[in-house]
């Protein structure tokens, strides 16, 4: 693949509208995932680093004119925001493929999303009203909503420009000021992001990176007294070191983590399309998606004939460098990923599933972190590949007799993110729909986002949903100030006279 243009040799942290290194000097080196050679030095974010941006932010908060700004003027700069990301989202998308080996088309389409998640928060917060409520003539209660301070916002590196802007728009949108810690493995595309917020007029300290290793910068970020709420996505074993430093302030969390989210396909259902979006839900974004349909589950009397089209269309899914716009799977992220992700696919093996499509390196691509399309049939629930996440191009299959059993197998997981269901019956499809415990169901369709909507798990997959009016409760405060405008008739304590 060829080097992209603009390529930095070190990335900075960015405190208080300033590029700046470490206070410790201190780096790490960002790889890429076709060599596996590092490519440039990341500034390396330790607790002195995380305080420096905090109190940046925290003095943007207080004495800056972010926080009180009418929605309207925040608006206007969200959307200068997504104006910066849109007249560059060619080179956002070439560094993105760069950095974490997602195939350019996807990557194109990632960085749409980021400039369309700064437009819909924009416009929601402009049309967003506050409750009041009418106690007769006695009474009128209002409700004032107010941006809840300095948000640390803390990112995953799969589609990580668009996980970031799906956190930083709602939060500026809400008012808060904030402080960035973008994934190590993949720091490129933040990168753009100082020039873009500079070019929309964002002020200084209002928005701050924080570079660094998560056990590091992040968990200094989670743990500084002055961030009074955490957005964070990743991995659910992570969520719950969060939540432990967390509870020692009590702060608001939101926790987007991990998901084995099952596929359902009936023996009814319009199989070409069920194919088409079993597919594209595993193998898109390299399977490194937190949604994707990892486990499907395929009604007995349609099981061979799946199996055998599943199988080879995998083989079919084409693998190649990022850059090229055929290629539909790319790179995994990092080397230690890849290995994970080859370590599952031993495991499946061990375990006795059936190997039915890929399973190891395509043979035309003699290095970096490429596999091929790997789909396991005749996975049995108790197997780990049936269980753990695996975040690779890497799908279980498992047959099921009826929808009792359907149901049974999707919530055999500890997750609850996603669900898909195809049938060709209606009430059936909202029935297993509602029965599979998960945050969110897609029926007869692949993943298409609904910004309005609430995004998240349940059980080990999240606490919390964002997404639509649900992010902006969960950056601002809502109070409720209880105003006379009658008589609401106080008990008058102490005026009788007692005998
Ligand atoms: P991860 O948990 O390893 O890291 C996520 C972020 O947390 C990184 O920025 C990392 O540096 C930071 N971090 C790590 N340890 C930390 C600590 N002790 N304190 C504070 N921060 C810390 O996750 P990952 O491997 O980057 O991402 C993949 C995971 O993310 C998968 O499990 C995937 O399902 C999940 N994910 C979930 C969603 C969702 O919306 N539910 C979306 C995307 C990804």
């Amino acid at each position: 693949m060829t080097r992209p243009d603009g390529l930095p040799g070190q990335i900075p942290h960015f405190i208080g509208g300033k590029q700046v290194p470490s206070i410790s000097g201190a780096t790490f080196d960002n790889l890429d995932p076709l060599t596996n050679q590092a490519y440039c030095t990341v500034a390396a974010g330790e607790a002195a680093d995380v305080s420096a941006a905090v109190a940046a932010a925290r003095s943007a908060f207080a004495d800056g004119p972010w926080a009180g700004l009418l929605p309207r003027a925040r608006a206007r700069i969200l959307h200068a925001i997504a104006d910066a990301i849109e007249s560059r989202d060619e080179h956002i998308a070439q560094l993105e493929a760069w950095d974490t080996g997602l195939p350019i088309t996807q990557a194109r389409g990632q960085a749409r999303r980021a400039a369309e998640n700064f437009r819909f928060f924009a416009d929601l917060v402009v049309g967003l009203h506050e409750d009041a409520f009418r106690v007769g003539d006695s009474q009128l209660n209002y409700v004032v909503r107010q941006p809840k301070g300095v948000a640390g916002l803390i990112t995953p590196w799969n589609t990580p420009f668009m996980l970031e802007t799906w956190k930083l728009a709602p939060s500026l949108a809400s008012g808060c000021t904030v402080v960035l810690k973008p994934a190590e493995w993949t720091p490129l595309s933040a990168s753009l992001l100082p020039e873009i917020m500079a070019e929309a007029g964002v002020p200084d300290g209002v928005f701050n990176i924080v570079q660094g290793i998560g056990e590091d910068a992040g968990a200094a970020l989670v743990a500084h007294p002055d961030v009074p709420l955490i957005s964070f996505t990743g991995e659910t074993t992570t969520g719950r070191i969060i939540m432990r430093s967390a509870a020692d302030h009590l702060k608001s969390l939101s926790m987007e983590l991990g998901g084995k989210s099952p596929c359902v396909v009936f023996a009814d259902a319009d199989l070409e399309r069920a194919l088409d979006g079993a597919v594209f839900g595993v193998f898109s974004l390299n399977g490194e998606r937190c949604t994707a349909g990892s486990r499907i589950l395929v009604e007995r009397s349609i099981y061979d004939e799946f199996v055998a089209r599943l199988a080879e269309r995998a083989q079919r899914v084409t693998v190649g460098p990022p850059s090229d716009p055929a290629t539909q799977i790319g790179a995994l992220v990092h080397r230690e990923h890849y290995e994970r992700v080859l370590a599952y696919v031993a495991i499946g093996q061990a375990e006795g599933a059936r190997l039915v499509a890929g399973g190891r390196r395509p043979q035309h691509l003699t290095e970096g972190n490429f596999l091929g399309a790997t789909v396991f049939a005749d996975v049995e629930p108790e197997m780990r590949i049936f269980q753990e996440e695996i975040f690779g191009p890497v799908v279980c299959v498992t047959p099921f007799t009826d929808e009792a059993e359907a149901v049974a197998l999707a919530n055999d997981t500890k997750y609850g993110l996603a669900a898909y269901v195809w049938t060709g019956d209606l009430k059936r499809g909202h029935r297993v729909a509602r029965a599979i415990q998960s945050g969110m169901a897609w029926l007869n369709s692949h993943n298409v986002r609904d910004l309005r909507t609430p995004f998240g798990g349940i059980k080990a997959s999240g606490l919390g949903h964002e997404g639509g009016h649900h992010s902006i409760d969960f950056y601002t405060d809502q109070r409720v100030i209880h105003v006379a405008v009658g008589d609401p008739g106080t008990p008058r304590f102490g005026v009788s006279t007692a005998s």
